[in-house]
């Protein structure tokens, strides 16, 4: 069977993604299955597992040439790699599974290693590239490639680059968190800084004044972008690095967490209104914004975003970035999308009037208007729309969903909690969105908002309730919510949270 019939057949792609990956392959000569994971249809893993079930052969055209693994180690085994995804590595290899699987553990972790079958013509090619890769003078251990190569493998969504009086040190954020991961002499540092400001096209000579730029790199067949920005600060600049992998991305709107996800899609299937999105920096709202444009039918609907700056790639759709350089802000973006033909407008930011009226206006005109607000309930979203100037009767006659959310961290199912080698010693493995949400079908329903009653469950109350089924902890509400959290029991007549019943049996 056909990959694309395949991936339909199980729930995996629909057939409008499929037939526009196939008219972009007639194009370009490119594989399917890399069309389809470049235009964020598939997860790279998800096409991984399914060729190495139905067509393993076809695995022998992917191989991925810097790996986890020292190319030292894959010529002594004549091994390849030709897949390095999360927790899996596709190896393919000339010599006994056994032997390879005991040279590769160390270097793998707790990653399960996946063997696939081997084209020797493809292994020596494979190796001679390796070869022609390590003629160029050695990386030094805290080098930049590496770095950002083992920032990818870890999962890492920003790199810090902090210099101090007499080091500096170089931490990566992993779930939200901080984690301290090289410490390095100022020499490297002054190296270092130079080399990650010229790839990122920056003014090398500059360090007085904050920059921004960015640079892309490929890594296991996708473009990951990156995106840096340079601060002075009293030892030297400081460097963020965020890392945009769309394999990192969760795409699914239904996998994202979202307690009231079947309120919100009902919003954003209108075919026009406002829709807002709101949470503070760091909330995964871009995420949801993303996987809300993703579940829409972008082969007929023309979709256009303004954002600031843009960080997935939404297939087909018109996205623009903010360009202070030129005066192109959120409201410009707006009008000009106007006069495109729009379907849905997606806004990166709503902070200011003009934003706001131009938002108002799209809608108004007959088009779904998707928007964020640095706001931390659905009554504080409304109460900041009218604040910067829109008028009650507008947003009755206009808003059709408001999700208010935040990100808190998922307890290891591995461990419980505890800290094991697969969740680095931190007890919680990946994240997910606890919010709340509420569908406003009519006028009615927004001036019963409009006029502070709460027909929803609180975001708070989410939290809580995803802490009792044991899928995060209190601590971790705790670290995220603070004193609501008290409240929220007070309020309710709790004295605490309730253990999870059943976070025991998770091993
Ligand atoms: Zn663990």
């Amino acid at each position: 069977m056909l990959l694309g019939e395949l991936l339909i057949e199980r729930g995996l792609l629909n057939r409008e993604r499929l037939n526009a990956a196939l008219m972009e392959q007639k194009v370009t000569g490119n594989r399917l299955g890399r069309i389809l994971v470049r235009n964020g249809f598939l997860r790279q893993s998800v096409l991984m597992a399914v060729l190495h079930e139905v067509a393993p052969a076809a695995l022998h055209e992917e191989s991925v040439i810097l790996p986890a693994i020292p190319p030292r180690i894959l010529h002594e085994t004549r091994s390849m790699v030709t897949a390095d995804i999360g927790e899996q590595i596709y190896i393919s290899t000339m010599s006994p599974q056994a032997v390879v699987r005991a040279r590769l553990q160390d270097y793998v972790g707790t990653r399960e290693i996946i063997f696939s079958p081997c084209n020797p013509a493809r292994l020596t090619q494979y190796l001679q590239q390796l070869r022609t890769i390590g003629d160029h003078p050695e990386e030094s251990p805290g080098g930049w490639d590496a770095l950002i190569r083992r920032a990818m493998d870890v999962g890492a969504s920003d790199i810090h680059i902090i210099p101090r009086p007499h080091s500096y040190t170089v931490m990566l954020r992993l779930q939200g968190v901080l984690h301290q991961a090289h410490e390095g002499t100022l020499e490297e540092y002054v190296s270092l800084a130079s080399r990650i400001k010229d790839q990122a096209r920056m003014d090398m000579a500059e360090r007085r004044k904050p920059q921004d730029g960015g640079f892309a790199v490929e890594h296991n067949g996708r473009v990951v972008n990156l995106r840096v920005v340079c601060m002075p600060i009293v030892d030297g600049e400081r460097i963020v690095v965020r890392l945009l992998d769309p394999d990192s991305m969760n795409f699914d709107l239904d996998n994202l967490g979202i307690t009231g996800i079947a309120e919100w899609k009902k919003g954003i299937s209108r075919p026009t209104g406002l829709c807002l999105i709101c949470g503070p920096t760091g909330s995964g709202k871009t995420t949801t914004l993303n996987a809300s444009a993703l579940s829409m039918s972008f082969t007929q609907q023309a979709i256009y975003s303004i954002e600031d700056p843009v960080e997935y790639r939404i297939p087909y759709a018109g996205q623009v970035n903010i360009n202070k350089a030129v005066g192109l802000d959120f409201s410009d973006g707006l009008k000009t999308f106007m006069r495109g033909d729009p379907d849905v407008i997606i806004v990166g930011e709503v902070r200011d009037i003009e934003t706001a009226r131009n938002a108002v206006k799209a809608a108004e005109t007959g088009h779904l208007v998707l928007a964020t607000l640095h706001t931390g309930s659905i009554l504080g979203a409304v109460s900041r729309l009218r604040d910067i100037g829109v008028e009650g009767y507008e947003l009755r006659h206009l808003l059709r969903a408001v999700m208010v959310q935040r990100l808190v961290r998922v307890v290891c199912q591995k461990c419980a909690g505890a800290g094991c080698k697969s969740c680095r010693d931190t007890g919680y493995k990946g994240r997910t969105i606890v919010s709340e949400c509420t569908y406003l079908p009519g006028e009615k329903d927004v001036n019963q908002v409009l006029e502070g009653q709460v027909s929803w469950k609180s975001i708070v109350h989410d939290a809580v309730e995803k802490a009792r089924s044991g899928l995060t902890n209190e601590r971790e509400i705790r670290r995220v919510f603070g004193a609501e959290i008290d409240d929220y029991l007070e309020a309710s007549g709790m004295a605490q949270i309730p253990q999870p019943e059943a976070a025991c049996s998770a091993s």
